[in-house]
């Protein structure tokens, strides 16, 4: 196995898990792995057809992809194909069908759509893995669902004892275990390797906290031009990636954009310049996504919170291939978490749109975190974490300032109490602010005594108290329809009536950027 890693990709040694998964895969056991972008992954597919000089035919979902890998195989020698669903030509496929190929390429719909015929001829030849690339596409609890991953079960009843292999970055345990289902995997042999990007620096800014996004962003960017290296700004919606594309570029900065609603072609210029560094920003929606292997990527910024931590860790995941420090920084808005209504428009199944809510809140978590960024994403993987400071992340790195936020915490929970535990967090707030609204007069509100009693502060730093008053247990959030109320929980009610004993221990919190002033 050495000497053939040696003699087709000139590696020494191989990484974690590579070896005992191409084991497994020779010995015609199904494979799960699920290992970080980067890692190796394309490795466990691509050796044993060298070892046993059968075809491996690999799935995967995009042409562009399936196209840069053939290309940079057929330069190490190994005899590599793909067949698209566009794909006319019908010699490649003969020539497939009758062996010419170590691996060959193709997308689920021309994996199902290829005649049976072509299945036995191949087997005849000799199949020796069938590799489905992006696992994840295959379950709708996972962040990019596409249904004609879903057929590919059907292919198990061509290829009997051919080993199947399910290969992805980014899979929850629910995910993984769509996988193995849905691929009819038998007692797989599972590889999940660590998630953690330890070059990777992360970090959260609320938007509302800087002058000017552009300013801030041309700031950062100016910094990795100088070493040559490259920035992808993500952005939530094409209209945001539009603006501050023209912003950068009037600013005089060497920018890309890339979004779904452009032409194949302009898409393919954008990505072509931006991989031969001809631009140094690349502004892009999600639609930049997967076969993005650019090693020098320095910095990836989301203007907006993404959809999932699954999106978000894939998407910030595309800096610091090489190994090198690089930076993400997250900037969102408190608008960017009421978008699950919109999100969940497009989706079809009930527990698709289970998913999308509870992507969006741990999306949102993140965000409202005040300890270790690093922990709460590798945890949110199913990894075991057992540090507490990762030293590397902006909750880590700030000398960490705390106070005993007591008066406050009584005051939003009096007020909550007082309101009924019938609205969402904005009445309470608005009435310790001392608004006059209709809403608030025509409940009375403006009597309560608490009426503006919290004015010196302002409502976003009145709602990050609460969120760490819910993660904290003192607060309980229900949803009914499309509305969250919050109501005092049993811990917030002790602590309301023992608040004025003098045993009570002060209610110390972390001061988060939303409470810096
Ligand atoms: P993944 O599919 O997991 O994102 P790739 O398979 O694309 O990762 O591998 C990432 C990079 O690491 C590629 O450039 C690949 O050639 C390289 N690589 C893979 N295995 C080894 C190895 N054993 N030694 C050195 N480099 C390797
Ligand atoms: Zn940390």
């Amino acid at each position: 196995m050495e000497s053939t890693l040696k003699k087709w990709f000139g590696y020494s040694a191989f990484r974690p898990y590579q070896k005992e998964i191409i084991k497994e895969v020779l010995k015609g056991i199904d494979c799960l792995v699920v290992m970080a972008t980067g890692s190796g992954k394309s490795l466990c597919y691509q050796i044993p057809p060298l070892l046993t000089g059968k075809t491996a035919v690999v799935i995967s979902p995009l042409l562009s992809l399936m196209q840069d890998q053939v290309m940079s195989l057929k330069q190490r020698g190994i005899k590599a194909e793909y067949l698209g669903s566009t794909q006319k030509d019908s010699t490649a496929q003969s020539n497939a069908e009758s062996g010419q190929f170590h691996i060959l390429y193709m997308t689920p719909e021309k994996a199902c759509s290829l005649p049976s015929k072509f299945w036995t001829n191949l087997l005849e030849v000799g199949v020796c893995l069938f590799a489905v690339d992006e696992a994840h596409c295959i379950s709708d609890w996972g962040h990019d669902f596409r249904k004609e991953y879903k057929q590919l079960d059907k292919l198990r009843g061509f290829l009997l004892n051919v080993p199947f292999i399910g290969l992805t970055a980014t899979a929850t345990q629910k995910v993984r275990m769509d996988i193995i289902r849905s691929l009819n995997m038998n007692d797989p042999y599972i590889a999940i390797g660590s998630f953690d990007r330890e070059n990777l620096f992360y970090g959260v800014k609320p938007l509302g906290r800087c002058l000017s996004f552009v300013d801030e962003l041309i700031g950062e960017i100016s910094k990795y031009v100088a070493s040559a290296g490259s920035t992808i700004i993500y952005c939530s919606t094409v209209k945001d990636a539009e603006q501050i594309f023209q912003s950068l570029l009037d600013a005089g900065i060497k920018a890309g954009i890339y979004h779904g609603q452009m032409g194949g072609t302009a898409r393919e210029k954008s990505h072509r310049m931006f991989i031969r560094d001809e631009l140094h920003v690349m502004v892009a929606t999600v639609a930049f996504g997967m076969g993005i292997d650019k090693p020098n990527v320095r910095c990836v910024i989301h203007y907006g919170c993404p959809k999932s931590l699954e999106f978000y860790y894939q998407e910030s995941g595309r800096c610091g291939r090489d190994g090198l420090p690089s930076i993400c920084w997250l900037y969102y808005t408190r608008s960017d978490f009421a978008k699950a209504d919109f999100y969940c428009g497009e989706a079809p199944t009930v527990n698709q749109r289970k998913a999308i809510m509870e992507s969006l809140m741990s999306a949102q978590r993140y965000c409202m975190l005040a300890t270790c960024r690093r922990k709460c994403l590798l945890e949110y993987f199913g990894e075991k974490i057992t540090f507490t400071n990762c030293g590397s992340c902006d909750n880590c790195t700030n000398s960490k300032k705390e106070r005993d936020m007591s008066r406050e915490a009584l005051l939003l929970l009096s007020c909550i109490q007082s309101c009924g535990g019938r609205w969402g967090l904005n009445m309470p707030i608005d009435i310790l602010r001392g608004s006059r609204s209709k809403k608030i007069v025509d409940n009375h509100f403006d009597k309560l005594s608490l009426h503006g009693i919290g004015r010196e502060y302002s409502s976003n730093w009145w709602k990050a108290l609460g969120d760490q008053l819910m993660t904290s247990g003192y607060l309980k959030e229900r949803h009914c329809d499309k509305y969250r109320t919050i109501s005092v929980s049993p811990i917030g009610m002790n602590f309301l009536h023992t608040s004025t004993s003098e045993y009570q221990p002060p209610l110390v919190l972390p001061i988060t950027s939303e409470m810096v002033d």
